[in-house]
């Protein structure tokens, strides 16, 4: 309605340098597109988008950001906050400190757990690698390959199947040879079944890790979002590790994963080699996902259609009663750049009622073009001196009708004699309450 339009419309045109709802909706939609972009799944990038407009719309734009920045900072603080604000370290307490690495096959569980045997080594700690993949010869050796690769001993009983006892003897082997920290590697299937669950719950439920970590392959999408679920139903692990992230991904799944099931990441793993380990920053993994470079320059795309500094130069200019020709021209161009013609047309005072009940589209605005355009500079920005025979050379000039013309200069006049009751009434407030 009417009043809801003129609302809108003064919320942008008075140009205070607050983010407007126009402004915010188009670059929403482009940041909404990059999540998705990034993996990060629909319905999570949508209640994201929709608090940073919330969060947006009302904020002071200051003087050296444009609102396309600030929304971009905004949005990657609410994406910090959602991989929750700071990093958390693993829990390594007990003597010795169990640490449980699960996941399903191929997620890279081996990898990590030789990883994180390195980086705990660094840090002057007693590590005991434990080979727990019983059904696969092969895990065994590539974990006892890793091992020597970083100097760090490996537990593992060829033969043995069962890897609860093997895990205890581990333990009771660590106690004795004086390793503080222990971590179990153990098997993972390439999808969730029943056998591996069982598994890896009574392994936590018998060992009592300190940590237990569930790796996740960061490429596999929506898939990692569903197994991080279903392990974190059964396992209730304490943290995650986000693998493979050196290829394509761009890390949407760490959002997605840590709203749905509420656990913090502590690691992403960056690379096939021993060093490519890094504890997980919420707020770099936030300016990976947004991809700076690309969502910025997607935003000022945005932006472009919208200039602040254009609205607040219309709005003194209204308030001046100085509204011309050149200034409807610099509306309706604005408007045709940003598109939603109808949506938008409530941004000219004055216009949501000179236009109610047309059938406004893009075309519609042809004509007025026309006609605006044949005028002079001296006419469009003093249209008092438009009269009867400058009507008629303005209507020659544009192919329109005198009569068109006329309508024209009337609907500009009634415009104008809005603004200027609204202006005498003190300020949109006012007049929006007198006229609804
Ligand atoms: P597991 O079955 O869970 O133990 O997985 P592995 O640790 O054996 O890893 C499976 C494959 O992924 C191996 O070829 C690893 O070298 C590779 N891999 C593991 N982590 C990463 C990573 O962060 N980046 C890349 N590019 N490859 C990785
Ligand atoms: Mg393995």
């Amino acid at each position: 309605n009417l009043s809801y339009k003129l609302d809108r419309a003064f919320k942008t045109l008075k140009g205070t340098g607050k983010i407007t709802e126009i402004n915010v909706a188009t670059t929403v939609k482009e940041i909404r597109r990059a999540l998705i972009d990034a993996d990060v799944n629909y319905k999570v990038a949508k209640e994201v988008t929709d608090k940073i407009k919330e969060e947006a719309l009302g904020r002071d734009v200051l003087i050296a950001v444009s609102p396309g920045q600030l929304l971009v900072k905004i949005t990657q603080e609410e994406l910090t906050q959602l991989m929750g604000g700071s990093k958390e370290e693993i829990s390594i307490k007990g003597d010795p400190a169990v640490i449980l690495i699960s996941g399903l096959q191929g997620s890279g569980k081996t990898t990590f757990s030789g990883k994180l045997g390195a980086y705990l080594k660094k840090q002057g700690r007693q590590v005991l690698l434990v080979g727990c993949d019983v059904y696969r010869p092969a895990a065994v050796e590539q974990l006892k390959t890793l091992g020597s690769q970083i100097g760090i001993e490996v537990y593992a009983e060829p033969g043995n199947q069962n890897a609860l006892q093997i895990a205890q003897n581990a333990i009771e082997f660590a106690k004795k040879s004086g390793k503080k920290t222990v971590i179990i590697d153990t098997a993972g299937r390439l999808a969730v079944d029943e056998a591996m669950m069982n598994e890896i719950s009574s392994l936590k439920e018998t060992l009592n890790p300190s940590e237990t970590l569930f790796v996740v392959d960061s490429m596999t999408g929506q898939d990692a979002v569903n197994t991080a679920k279903t392990f974190d139903e059964r396992l209730d692990f304490d943290g995650v590790v986000l693998t493979k992230l050196d290829g394509d991904s761009r890390g949407g799944a760490a959002i997605s994963i840590r709203h749905v099931v509420n656990k913090p990441i502590k690691f992403i793993s960056t690379g096939e080699k021993m060093e490519n380990l890094d504890l997980f920053y919420p707020d770099r993994m936030a300016q990976r996902i947004l991809g700076m470079g690309d969502v910025v320059s997607l935003v000022e795309k945005a932006q472009q259609s919208f200039d602040e500094d254009e609205a607040k130069r219309l709005n003194a200019k209204i308030r001046k009663n100085q509204f011309d020709f050149d200034d409807f021209l610099s509306q309706l161009e604005q408007i045709k750049k940003m598109g939603n013609i109808k949506d938008l047309l409530g941004m000219i005072p004055g216009m949501g009622k000179a236009i109610k009940g047309l059938d406004i589209d893009d075309e519609s605005f042809i004509p007025i073009e026309a006609i605006i355009r044949s005028m002079t500079p001296q006419e469009r920005g003093n249209p008092s001196l438009i009269d009867g025979s400058r009507r008629k050379r303005i209507a020659k000039g544009s192919g329109r009708s005198v009569q068109e013309v006329n309508n024209l200069m009337k609907q500009f006049s009634d415009m104008r004699k809005m603004m200027k009751q609204m202006n005498k009434m003190g300020g949109a407030q006012k007049a929006l309450g007198a006229m609804s």
